[in-house]
């Protein structure tokens, strides 16, 4: 077997490694291995690999380091962009482009939707050499003409398929366009970058990008254990999640709703048991938002219930389970929430309930992860719901009670419920879950 990579061996700018060194950090990942001797070597990138598997330090290191060893196109423009989907994972990714550039006198900003324009624009004006933003507020700031990225060095997209599916296509088109020249390094990461539409603007933006694939993102993530449970109702869900919470032994989880208002409904059921849970939700303002991720971040609270505002790259290494109390709706995001735990090498539960409305995306997701997916059953909470046999099984011919279901245990009984088409239309909806893709948000949604 091949020795594997150390930091020091990646051909980086010492200084850099002394900020890895403060870390803790000797070994680099996969992803790190392969991404940044590449970079550095001025390619273009379309990266991939599992969560958790360390892709900001493979972005924001050979950013740095370009900048560290060549001088700058021009001494207002900022060198290196980071782009990322959700105020909560720019600020992450803020923080340890803050740490790497320890020791080192450049200056870097966070410009996201949700805080001041104006502050944001004098802060602008000291012309930092680093910006790390939303898609919808940088490009704000573009018209605005509070920044020029004509001589930007590095564009990054982090989360690139997550900006398009919340409609961020015009806006990064924008940016595109404004740092458009030929000298532009571009590079692209995220878990899921299999989709078409990825494609198209990498195909845009990207400048005969190298393609790094760490693994392949249906592939089971070993430090992640997925269990499923089925549920045929609410209180069922409720029933099932009170006992998860009864029986794991956990230190901080994080519970993924389909709505704002189970959302809301499930935390204050929690905290009347005591549970120290708290409720994020994009309709919160950004202080709120802020004060409930870094409270979280400190261990102030235990549970986390969350919409698919928080199922991108937020790295807390004490979450030990995800619930997704309801299925996402699309299979990408099945993959990004339960990437919240088993991160940099510890080990996490992913547990989720799938209640006959779930049933479409859960098979939508079995499908995606190639497997076939025993349910776990928890004693004296078995229930009647068996999963929904396909359409064609039902039409035509007499319905055969035995179609084959693979968890069932006992024979089936009784006709699967109907499915009720109203839950997700009549209920409002979460933040990002229901956002048809390619549709324009609000510029000061997550933006
Ligand atoms: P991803 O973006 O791939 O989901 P992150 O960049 O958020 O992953 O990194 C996940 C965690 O792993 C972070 O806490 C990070 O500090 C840590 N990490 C990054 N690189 C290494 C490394 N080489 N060795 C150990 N831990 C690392
Ligand atoms: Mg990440």
């Amino acid at each position: 077997m091949e020795t594997p990579l150390q930091f020091k061996d990646l051909g980086l700018d010492n200084r850099l490694l002394k900020n890895v060194k403060h870390y803790g950090f000797k070994q680099a990942t996969e992803i790190q291995q392969k991404a940044i001797p590449l970079s550095i070597a001025g390619k273009d990138l379309l990266a991939s690999s599992k969560t958790g598997s360390g892709k900001t330090l493979a972005f924001v290191l050979p950013m740095l380091h370009k900048s560290l060893k060549s001088k700058a196109f021009s001494a207002k423009d900022p060198r290196g962009l980071i782009l990322a989907p959700t105020r909560e994972l720019a600020k992450q990714v803020y923080g340890e482009l803050r740490t790497m550039l320890g020791g080192m006198s450049y200056e870097a900003v966070l410009i996201v939707g949700g805080e001041n324009f104006n502050d944001q624009v004098k802060a602008l004006r000291r012309y930092p050499k680093f910006i790390v933003a939303t898609p919808g507020r940088l490009a704000d700031h573009l018209e605005h003409r509070s920044l020029f990225l004509d001589g930007l060095e590095t564009l990054i997209l982090d989360e690139a398929d997550r900006m398009l599916d919340l409609g961020f296509e015009p806006q990064l088109r924008r940016i595109h366009r404004a740092a458009k020249h030929r000298r532009r390094q571009t590079l692209m990461f995220s878990a899921t970058l299999d989709h078409a539409e990825v494609n198209d603007i990498a195909m845009e933006m990207l400048n005969q990008p190298k393609r790094i694939a760490v693994g392949v993102s249906n592939e089971q993530h070993q430090d992640i254990t997925q269990r499923f449970y089925l549920c045929d109702h609410l209180d069922h869900k409720e029933a099932i999640l009170n006992r998860i919470l009864e029986s794991e032994s956990y230190r901080q989880i994080i519970i993924f709703t389909a709505t704002r208002a189970d959302t809301e409904r499930l935390t204050e059921k929690m905290n009347q048991q005591k549970l120290k849970a708290v409720a994020l939700s994009g309709e919160l303002n950004q202080n709120q938002r802020n004060t409930i991720m870094s409270q979280f971040e400190r261990g102030v609270f235990k549970i986390l219930v969350t919409t698919d505002v928080a199922s991108r790259g937020l790295d807390i290494s004490t979450v030990t389970h995800v619930i997704n109390f309801d299925m996402p709706k699309h299979t990408e995001e099945y993959v990004h929430r339960i990437g919240r735990t088993g991160r940099a090498g510890s080990k996490g539960d992913a547990i989720s309930l799938v209640g006959p409305k779930d049933w479409d995306s859960f098979k939508r997701i079995e499908a995606f992860l190639a497997r076939t997916i025993t349910f776990s059953v928890f004693e004296g909470l078995t229930g009647k719901f068996k999963g929904i046999a396909p359409k064609k099984a039902l039409k035509g011919k007499p319905v055969n009670k035995k179609t084959p279901l693979r968890q069932t245990k006992k024979p089936e009984k009784k006709k699967a419920p109907q499915r009720d088409k109203g839950f997700y239309q009549n209920t409002p909806v979460g933040d990002a879950v229901f956002i048809p893709r390619k549709k324009p948000v609000s510029q000061d949604d997550d933006s």
